[in-house]
């Protein structure tokens, strides 16, 4: 790989958030500046709510190319910066904030596209035009998978949410394309599904599990649970015993950092089975293999 990063330049980026020590963000940033022997480092920030213009704002004065943002500042951030582009737009919040040339700050949304990417690294055969969908939740992360979803014109979404108002939220947003059923019925909605998305909080460490009789759905439907700690949910698992091919949270959020990198200094790193391990024994390290409450 050519790395066209200014050797002149400490190379400067940053995740903020509030907390933010939880971030494994640093962790394949940085495994990322010493694999391309780049001379910089990527920081966790924590940015209190109330803060965000501020750290925004002071991230051209000292140097910073960029910065993503996260947990609860991306719809405050997608307010405070110069431009946002139609992804960002649409979903109302911001995952990455990039610093030109003139000190002007221009606002993204890569969630959308780490989910994809992710989709296609995973399971490369697997085409999603013409598809039914079903995704489960409605919440930011849902509306970043749902723009995914029609950006690669699939045919159906049947959105399910507990709280039914935020699904047709969704579907206002999206129009008919989103189908949206009621959390009683999700899983009638899960019939027919070639993809069924999880991204909900079910299943993340100290939620309860997600009852899905995965026994029930079709052996060929893709079974994606974008949550990420654990490493592995109980619902891939299972999944996975079932026999129908998966795709991870931790892989999604892997697939985001090379596209905020080619924002931030015009290379695109790789999402390598190296750093995919390292970043997964450092969340079992953590949170075990999987300790949901079931
Ligand atoms: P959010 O905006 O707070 O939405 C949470 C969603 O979970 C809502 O749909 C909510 O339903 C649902 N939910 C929460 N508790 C529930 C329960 N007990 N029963 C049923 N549904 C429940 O959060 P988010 O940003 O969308 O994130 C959702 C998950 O995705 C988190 O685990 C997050 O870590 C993960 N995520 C992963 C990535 C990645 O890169 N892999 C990126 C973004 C987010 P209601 O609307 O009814 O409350």
């Amino acid at each position: 790989m050519v790395v066209t990063v200014d050797p002149e330049k400490f190379a400067l980026a940053a995740v903020i958030g509030w907390p933010i020590m939880h971030s494994r963000s640093p962790l394949m940033h940085n495994f990322w500046m010493k694999q391309l022997g780049i001379s910089g480092r990527y920081l966790p920030i924590a940015i209190k709510p109330g803060k965000v213009v501020d750290a925004l704002r002071a991230l051209p004065g000292l140097g910073f190319s960029g910065c993503n943002v996260t947990i609860p500042h991306k719809m405050v951030a997608k307010d405070s910066v110069d431009d946002v582009d139609d992804a960002a737009d649409k979903m109302g919040a911001i995952s990455c904030v990039v610093v030109r040339e003139d000190s002007s700050l221009f606002g993204t949304n890569n969630d959308w596209i780490g989910f994809l990417r992710n989709l296609e690294y995973s399971l490369p055969k697997f085409v999603l035009k013409d598809r039914y969908v079903t995704v489960m939740g409605a919440g930011g992360a849902a509306r970043a998978v749902c723009y995914g979803l029609i950006k690669s014109q699939v045919k159906k979404i049947t959105v399910v949410n507990q709280t039914l108002n935020k699904s047709k939220l969704l579907q206002r947003l999206y129009g008919d394309i989103i189908c949206v059923r009621s959390w009683e019925n999700r899983n009638a909605a899960l019939e027919g599904s070639s993809l069924i998305v999880n991204a909900t909080s079910l299943g993340m460490v100290g939620m309860r599990d997600h009852d899905i009789p995965i026994e029930a759905i079709d052996q060929n439907a893709v079974v994606y649970d974008i949550v990420y700690t654990p490493s592995e949910t109980n619902l891939i698992r299972r999944a996975s015993v079932n026999g129908n091919p998966t795709c991870t949270g931790l892989g999604m959020l892997l697939h985001q950092g090379p596209v905020a990198w080619k924002h931030w200094f015009g290379i695109e790193p790789l999402v390598t089975n190296e750093l995919y391990d390292l970043v997964r024994r450092n969340l079992e390290a953590e949170y075990g293999p999987g300790k949901t409450i079931v």
